[in-house]
């Protein structure tokens, strides 16, 4: 068996014994493998090994291994920074857009989508001026504004927190993505609740998975270190 595919194997098991440690059910959390500067070859050998959902995080990046990759079922998540000029390559593509930070940006997917796509708002949980996403306190406004679009389905959230070796040190930042996401559905009118937390990564997604997260997003550990 290929690396990659054992690596995805591995990840699985743990995603699946993380789930198991909280109760809730294994299809309530999915793993997206991040598949990002890895080339189409790996992608092919994950999704053999059974993983069907991939991020990326450049628009032409999305675009392009979409299209060499078009005869496989694969959900493909955008979760990058989008300029306004290339929303045209992720909209026909997406199966989500785990990265909104902007009415802008949300409102020009919206415009260029023939289907209705289901999106995440990024929360910059850590006020980091070298991270995307929207601060805590806009995001209710960002999300009243989105609810209005005709082809975006608001469904959550999603945050790249700071980084820590120690995983443990994430936690207090997935607890309040998570308590943010229940604020926000005590206080807006949303005809249906926001559900989907994107939170973990390959160091820390048990941890986030303890914390509530529904999608965990792991590129590192299945297909390697990246330049
Ligand atoms: C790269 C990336 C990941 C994956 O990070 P790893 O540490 O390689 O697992 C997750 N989320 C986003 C938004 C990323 O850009």
């Amino acid at each position: 068996m290929s690396l990659v595919a054992d690596n995805i194997i591995s990840i699985q098991k743990r995603v699946a014994s993380a789930v198991a440690r909280t109760g809730r059910s294994q299809e309530s959390v999915k793993l997206v493998a991040v598949s990002k500067q890895v080339p189409t070859s790996l992608i092919k050998e994950a999704f053999e090994a059974g993983q069907k959902i991939f991020g990326e995080n450049y628009a032409q990046d999305l675009r392009d291994k979409s299209r060499e990759l078009a005869d496989l079922p694969i959900e493909w998540h955008f979760i990058g920074h989008m300029q306004k000029n290339k929303v045209k390559y992720v909209a026909p593509v997406a199966t989500m857009v785990e990265s909104i930070d902007s009415f802008e940006i949300a409102d020009a997917i919206s415009a260029k989508a023939t289907r209705v796509i289901p999106c995440l708002i990024e929360v910059n949980l850590g006020d980091e001026s070298s991270k995307a996403g929207t601060s805590c306190e806009a995001v209710f406004e960002l999300a009243t504004q989105i609810i209005k679009l005709p082809n975006l389905k608001l469904v959550g959230l999603m945050a790249l927190p700071p980084y820590f070796d120690d995983a443990e040190k994430s936690r207090p930042y997935f607890k309040t993505l998570s308590l943010l996401m229940k604020e926000m559905n005590e206080k807006l009118s949303l005809n249906s609740p926001l559900t989907e937390l994107s939170m973990g990564m390959s160091h820390d997604f048990e941890v986030a998975i303890e914390e509530g997260a529904t999608i965990v997003r792991v590129g590192t550990a299945i297909f390697g270190g990246r330049q």
